[in-house]
């Protein structure tokens, strides 16, 4: 089709040429569309919206749905007047499942002006930033998750206890009725979805579909996150993204492979360079090692994020997530990895990261390591969880969310390239989640202190 088309190929300036010449009505009219999700994601990445009947669609595509910022964890006062999510009818999506509902990512304006703090915007303009230096950005998300009880107490399949659990078949395809609806309506939405396998923690999954523009892929992961929830709420079942809802469990990472393109040729693909990778690709992974704990504040950004990092062995022998700021070939104890030509991993991220948020990271940081070519330094290719502590000089990661909060607020690279209206505001909220944390008693406190 041609809507699905232009969604999957055009470039961004295209794509606000097609953004145009959409007609909403007209779509639903076509398509049976009955009802729109007009959708934001706020800056703790959850999805707001509004259900709007086709026959309102009109006025809504071009004013949007007015929305009380406040109300949403966005930095605004119970005073500010309406915020409007404005729809952008290229990332329509008809929900697989019942298809009379039109999903629609939303751009957020306030008195007639963008939103700067507003994620999607904030990767915009990241995207916008590249693109001036003639590079797109691509990206692939890996979005682990855990199907859980409906009371989220513990996994939902009781006979899934092997220690070493991953790939594990059995395990698999006693999930097989949510698992095959989820890539079924990937596969449908022409996401170009290619495996699926159960992952290293007991109850845990994942599914892959192809890497593609970032803002692309940022809309999907969102909507991949809800369709996961939803589809496996029509099982009975709850799935959840918290990076460590287990202790002893390996945590959801949220991997995220990039490459940067130019004239339609992948400009991280090099034969010449170390692993095939280019110079221009290694400045860019200079700019990730350079910024990475700011961008901790991002790419890990709830309390619990911290649990999955920096932890100890697992029950299945290893946690798969890094500890330390340094890059690898194919090895996946480093923070980046490079598995292939053209492109690098970043495993640091978690399933609490707000998809835009950390594209708009990777962005950010990357294209700081292109303007100040930055040197990643030597790749290590050594085991990191049992000879990471002979390594003289690599940075260790953040050991908790306020030690990140505090390098992104020292960061003029992140300030300057997000901005600051956006790094004030994501930092205001956190730090007063950080400090409700703070406030609570643990039993672990009482454990250790009442006797003292
Ligand atoms: P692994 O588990 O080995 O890390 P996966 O197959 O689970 O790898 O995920 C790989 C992701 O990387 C997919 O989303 C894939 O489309 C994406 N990818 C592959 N090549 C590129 C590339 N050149 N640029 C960006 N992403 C890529
Ligand atoms: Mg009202
Ligand atoms: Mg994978
Ligand atoms: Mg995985
Ligand atoms: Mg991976």
């Amino acid at each position: 089709t041609p809507l699905r088309e232009a969604e999957g190929r055009a470039s961004a300036a295209a794509k606000t040429e097609n953004a145009k010449v959409i007609d909403l009505a007209k779509v639903a009219k076509d398509r049976g569309i009955k009802y729109f999700l007009i959708s934001y994601v706020d800056l703790f990445g959850g999805l707001r919206a509004k259900l709007v009947p086709a026959a309102a669609i009109g006025p809504m595509q071009k004013e949007g749905a007015g929305f009380a910022g406040f109300a949403t964890w966005l930095d605004m006062s119970p005073a500010d007047p309406d915020l409007f999510a404005v729809p952008d009818p290229t990332s329509l999506i008809q929900l697989p499942w019942k298809e009379e509902i039109g999903w629609l990512a939303a751009d957020l304006y306030m008195d007639g002006k963008e939103v700067e703090q507003a994620p999607r915007t904030v990767l915009k303009r990241q995207l916008a930033a590249a693109a001036a230096l003639g590079y797109e950005m691509k990206t692939g998300v890996e979005c682990e998750y855990f199907l859980i009880t409906p009371d989220g107490k513990s996994i939902s399949d009781t006979s899934d206890t092997a220690e070493k659990p991953c790939y594990d078949q059995s395990a698999l395809m006693r999930r097989y009725e949510v698992i095959k609806d989820i890539c079924d309506a990937m596969l449908k939405l022409g996401w170009g979805a290619y495996q699926n396998d159960h992952e290293d923690a007991n109850g845990q999954f994942e599914m892959n579909w192809n890497y593609d523009n970032a803002l692309l892929t940022a809309d999907r992961h969102v909507f991949f996150k809800y369709m996961v929830k939803s589809i496996a709420e029509q099982h009975g079942l709850r799935a959840t993204f918290m990076p460590k809802p287990f202790i002893n469990l390996t945590g959801s990472g949220c991997h995220a492979h990039v490459s940067l393109w130019q004239k339609g040729k992948n400009a991280f693909s090099d034969p010449k360079g170390e692993l095939g990778v280019s110079e221009l690709g290694y400045h860019f992974i200079g700019g990730l090692i350079h910024n990475a704990d700011a961008l901790c504040a991002l790419t890990n950004p709830t309390v619990n994020s911290y649990k999955r990092i920096n932890a100890p062995r697992t029950i299945s022998g290893a946690t798969w997530a890094p500890n330390t700021v340094t890059y690898t070939g194919n090895n996946r104890t480093h923070m980046i990895r490079i598995p292939d030509a053209g492109r690098f991993e970043f495993r640091l991220a978690d399933g609490a990261a707000n998809p835009y948020l950390l594209q708009a990271g990777l962005a950010a940081a990357g294209l700081d390591g292109i303007a100040n070519k930055r040197d990643p330094g030597k790749r290590l290719d050594i085991n990191m969880y049992t000879e990471g502590h002979k390594v003289k000089g690599a940075k260790r990661l953040p050991l908790n969310l306020l030690d990140a909060m505090r390098a992104l607020e020292k960061s003029k690279v992140l300030t300057e390239r997000l901005g600051k209206p956006f790094v004030d505001g994501f930092l205001k909220l956190k730090t007063e989640e950080w400090n409700a944390f703070s406030r609570h008693l643990t039993q672990w406190e009482r454990d250790n202190t009442l006797d003292i």
